[in-house]
Formats: structure tokens, C-alpha cells, sequence
């Protein structure tokens, strides 16, 4: 059980049993529903689509398994958290296996770093590129750990008042939040090839390493003494183990249970309405889905002073997705669990996808081959990958139902004269997904992979709070609210409103 509220009587929610209703199963939703109910809430949890996961929703094809998006694993311990609420041992249910390398990331002309979590061997491959910029790489790093040590400690923190800015603002004025990862990395390292190898992060999480805040860079501190970790049975494992948890304590979860509004009355949450139009009560509503979509759609009919349909319209929201899964019948055993093929160009590539929202010929891409350390993703003697290409949301007006083919073959090209030797002859199977499938199926506004932006104006503070500005009892969790998207972030949106929830829940 919880205990770092004082002010909060456990037994007593317990036998009051108030209800909470979680909109949506992603990390971030499955997170909340857990701590609410660890908390004693009797919880509901209603899911648009058919299974758990939402981003992280697994596809079985032809006998190979695909996760559907997440599949690096950092910061375990957050998982960890929600075992402990259920007295149990993350171990007992999930395998983590450390990856290694970290990531092997392939330049366009061939040329090849294999970022690892062995520092001497991370530097011996550096020296190769360029001598000097060993000792920028360990100078970067220990910027990084400042940023980390500033930056980790907010991650579980509300960020609801301007108070809560102002006391940070020291911080990012000192370590140059305003400049972009691509120019702290710059400072530090000369080597082109190496900046890109140092500088990707923010892409992991929806971001331009040219225009997102240097406090991202943390994620570099977060990997090299935290380590890149992968689930046996794929991050589709974790996704099973944590509905169990759910199911173990009692929460009610219901598939195909498409919320259409939050319903309100004078200020407050009074539930939800679903699309078949059935109405379910509830104190407090907890709204997992992509936060725009939350204030654009489902809460319409409420009028609302600060998220307004043309403030949302107004927002950055983050790259689009192209996502090709496909499995082959032979494997392809030199190629590691998570590499990074990237392209002819970096900074124009990111500007044509961040700012011009043009799609174009060339593009960079990681691909995923889980059967590197899990040869049950694939049928025997088969692999497993996808192929994840950023690409510019909605608003680059690609038709996505008659480009998504094209652009697969392109992507099969590019892969078949990089990676994977003969791949067309050898493919076994294939799935997409493109930016109007995280629009349609995922309620993701613009079809963006990551909702919000990752920019400094859209960080922290600037986010729409997880406590709703809009109306008492509505709480958002996800990579729409702070601190943001990614499996340990959205992790952490549910422990804010954890530590949020005990004192307004029982204020009113
Ligand atoms: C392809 C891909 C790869 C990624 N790789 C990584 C990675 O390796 N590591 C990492 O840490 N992060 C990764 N990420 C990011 C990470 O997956 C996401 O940030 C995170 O999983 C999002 O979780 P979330 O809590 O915001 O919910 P989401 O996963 O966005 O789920 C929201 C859920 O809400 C449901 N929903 C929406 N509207 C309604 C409604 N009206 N009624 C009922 N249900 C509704 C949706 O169906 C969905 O299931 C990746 C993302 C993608 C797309």
C-alpha cells in the first residue's frame, strides 16, 4: 500500500470504495489504474481497442509476434513501483535482458557505431572517428548527469502552478534549457557522424534534437548508468503482466469501450458517456487518451477557459510514424536487437519533418529485430523486425491510404541495400501502420506518434497539467500531459496524479 500520503486514510477509501474511471490502456493508463487502485478506488478502465496496450497494442501474423511500438526499456525500477503496490517482484512475471549493444547505428556511407553500455568501449570507437572528441564525449556525458539530476527529480512532480516554474527557472537558465540537444552535443563533440550518434534521443520521444529543450539530453545519463533493457516475450509481455495486476486487483476492464464525453456538471467530472451511450458515474475520470484529442473531443461539450479548440489547433504536436512490420523466413543473425539506419541528410531531414511537414525521398529509420535475444517471436528458423520511420504528421497532406504501399517498398529498398540482404525474396509477412492509423485507431490529433511536441514551450509548465485546468476530477495521464511520451514518462504521469489524487479526492 501507498504510504507517502499523511494526509491520505487508506482504509477509508477502501470501504468508501469511490469510484475512478481510467480512459485508455496505455503505460499510462495501466500505471494509474494500478496506483487507484492500490489506493483502494474501485477502478474502471475502458479501452477503445479490442486488447490492452494502446501504443504498445501487439500484432500476431503468420506466427510472428510484433510489438507495436515501444521496445526499449529504461528505468525499469518504474515498473518495479507498481509490482511493489501489488506485493509482487517484477521479476516473478518479466524477463529483462540488457542489450548489447545499446543501439548500432548505421551511417549512410556504411560506416558503423555500436553505442553500448561499456563507456572504455563507447570511447575506444569514438577515438576511431576522431581522437579528440573523447574527451567531449565525457565531458557531454557529465552535462547530461547535471541535467539529469535536475530534470529526473521533476519527472514524477506536478507542474501545475507558475510558483512550481519559477523555482525551476533558475535551474534551466543555468544549464541552457534553452538551447537545443543538438547544440549542447555540439559543444562537446566535432565529429559530424558522432553528433548524430550522441544527439537522436529527443526522436525517441517525439522530438527535433534541433529544437528540443538540452534537458532532454538526460536521456543519455538515463541509458548509460540505468542501461537499455529489452522483455523476453517482447514489451507485448509487459503489457499481459500488468493486466494481470490490474485483474488481481479487482479492477473492471472493458475492451471495445469507446468513451465519446467526459461529462461534467458545475466544474466537476460526473463520469463518462460512451459511444453506445451508456453513462457510468464516477468521482474522479482519469483520461489516458492522447490529452488534445481529451480536451478537443471528449470534453466538447464542456466549456473550457485555457485548452480551447484553437489553442490546441495552434500547438506543435510531434512527428507522424510510418511503422512497417514484417518477418522473414531466414534469419539474419548480424543483425542486433535495436539499430539506427540513417540517411543522406540530418538537420534538412528533421526540418522537412518538423517544420516543413513535407514528405520526402530519402528518410532515416530503426529497426527492430527482437529475435536477436528472442528466437519465440518468430516462427523457427524466421525473424521478426519492423522498420520505424519518422515522417511528418497529418498536415503534410500525404493520402496515406495510396502512399503507404509505395512508401513500403521504398523502405524495403533501402533496407535490402543496408541491413537486410535480399530481403524481398525472403519476406514472410507484412503490416502497417501509418500516421491516419494513430489518428483513427489511437485518437491521436494530427496523427502524430507522440502527441505534444517536446519543445521547450510545450514542456513542463507549458503542457496541459495532469491535474485538468478545465474541471475538478478530471486528471491526465500520457505522453500528452508532463513530463511527457516515452515508457518511463508516461510511467511517471501516473505517479504525479498518484500523489495528486489522495488530498483533492477528498477535499470536495
Ligand atoms: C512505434 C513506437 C515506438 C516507440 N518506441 C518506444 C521505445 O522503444 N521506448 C519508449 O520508452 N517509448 C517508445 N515509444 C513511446 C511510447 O510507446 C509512448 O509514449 C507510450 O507508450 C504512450 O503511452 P500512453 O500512456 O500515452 O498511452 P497510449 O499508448 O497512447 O494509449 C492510449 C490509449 O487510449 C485509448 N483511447 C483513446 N481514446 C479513447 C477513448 N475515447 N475511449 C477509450 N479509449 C481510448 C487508445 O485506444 C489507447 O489504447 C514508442 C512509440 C511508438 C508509437
Amino acid at each position: 500500500m501507498n504510504t507517502a500520503h499523511p494526509d491520505f486514510d487508506v482504509m477509508a477509501a477502501s470501504r468508501s470504495r469511490h469510484h475512478a474511471i481510467v480512459i485508455g490502456s496505455g503505460f499510462g493508463g495501466m500505471a494509474s489504474a494500478i496506483r487507484l487502485a492500490a489506493k483502494g478506488y474501485r477502478v474502471t478502465l475502458l479501452e477503445k481497442l479490442d486488447a490492452l496496450g494502446g501504443r504498445a497494442y501487439t500484432y500476431e501474423q503468420d506466427g510472428f509476434k510484433f510489438d507495436g511500438g515501444p521496445t526499449i526499456v529504461t528505468v525499469p525500477e518504474l515498473f518495479q513501483e507498481l509490482w511493489t503496490l501489488c506485493d509482487r517482484r517484477l521479476e516473478d512475471d518479466i524477463d529483462l535482458r540488457l542489450m548489447n549493444p545499446f543501439y548500432r547505428i548505421r551511417f549512410d556511407d556504411g560506416k558503423i557505431f555500436d553505442y553500448t553500455g561499456d563507456k572504455e568501449e563507447n570511447l575506444r570507437q569514438i577515438r576511431d572517428y576522431n581522437p579528440r572528441d573523447a574527451e567531449g564525449y565525457e565531458r557531454y556525458l557529465k552535462a547530461s548527469a547535471d541535467r539529469h539530476k535536475v530534470g529526473f527529480a521533476l519527472l514524477d512532480k506536478p507542474f501545475s502552478t507558475f510558483g512550481q516554474l519559477l523555482r525551476f527557472a533558475p535551474d534551466l537558465v543555468r544549464l541552457r534549457g534553452d538551447q537545443s540537444v543538438y547544440k549542447l552535443v555540439s559543444r562537446f563533440i566535432k565529429d559530424d557522424y558522432l553528433r548524430m550518434a550522441v544527439s537522436f534521443h529527443p526522436l525517441l520521444i517525439g522530438g527535433n534534437p534541433f529544437t528540443a529543450s538540452s534537458l532532454y539530453s538526460l536521456i543519455s545519463h538515463l541509458e548509460v548508468t540505468g542501461g537499455v533493457w529489452s522483455a523476453m516475450g517482447g514489451t507485448g509481455r509487459i503489457v499481459e503482466a500488468m493486466g494481470n495486476l490490474m485483474k488481481s486487483q479487482g479492477t473492471t476492464i472493458r475492451l471495445n469501450a469507446e468513451v465519446d464525453q467526459i461529462t461534467a456538471e458545475s466544474g466537476r467530472v460526473t463520469g463518462v458517456r460512451l459511444k453506445n451511450g451508456e453513462q457510468l458515474d464516477a468521482e474522479l475520470v482519469i483520461s489516458n487518451a492522447d490529452a488534445a484529442w481529451t480536451y478537443r473531443q471528449l470534453l466538447s461539450e464542456t466549456k473550457r477557459r485555457k485548452w480551447t479548440d484553437k489553442r490546441v489547433d495552434k500547438a506543435h504536436f510531434s512527428n507522424g510514424l510510418f511503422v512497417w512490420y514484417f518477418g522473414t523466413n531466414k534469419q539474419y543473425h548480424d543483425i542486433p536487437h535495436h539499430s539506427i539506419v540513417l540517411g543522406p541528410r540530418y538537420k534538412g531531414l528533421l526540418t522537412d519533418i518538423f517544420r516543413h511537414k513535407r514528405m520526402t525521398d530519402d528518410f532515416s529509420l530503426y529497426l527492430h529485430r527482437p529475435t536477436a535475444t528472442d528466437p519465440s517471436m518468430a516462427p523457427d528458423g524466421c525473424d521478426t523486425f519492423y522498420a520505424l520511420v519518422p515522417v511528418p504528421h497529418l498536415d503534410s497532406g500525404t493520402d496515406w491510404t495510396t502512399y503507404a504501399e509505395i512508401f513500403r517498398q521504398a523502405v524495403e529498398a533501402r533496407l535490402e541495400a543496408t541491413m537486410i540482404p535480399e530481403l524481398g525474396k525472403h519476406l514472410a509477412t507484412s503490416l502497417m501502420l501509418t500516421p491516419l492509423d494513430f489518428q483513427n485507431r489511437l485518437n491521436s490529433v494530427k496523427g502524430a506518434g507522440f502527441s505534444f511536441e517536446p519543445r521547450i514551450t510545450q514542456s513542463a509548465y507549458f503542457r496541459p497539467h495532469n491535474e485538468s485546468e478545465e474541471v475538478k476530477g478530471l486528471y491526465l495521464v500520457g505522453a500528452g500531459t508532463h513530463p511527457g511520451a516515452g515508457m518511463p514518462a508516461v510511467l511517471s504521469s501516473a505517479k504525479v496524479i498518484d500523489n495528486l489524487i489522495p488530498a483533492v479526492a477528498y477535499a470536495h
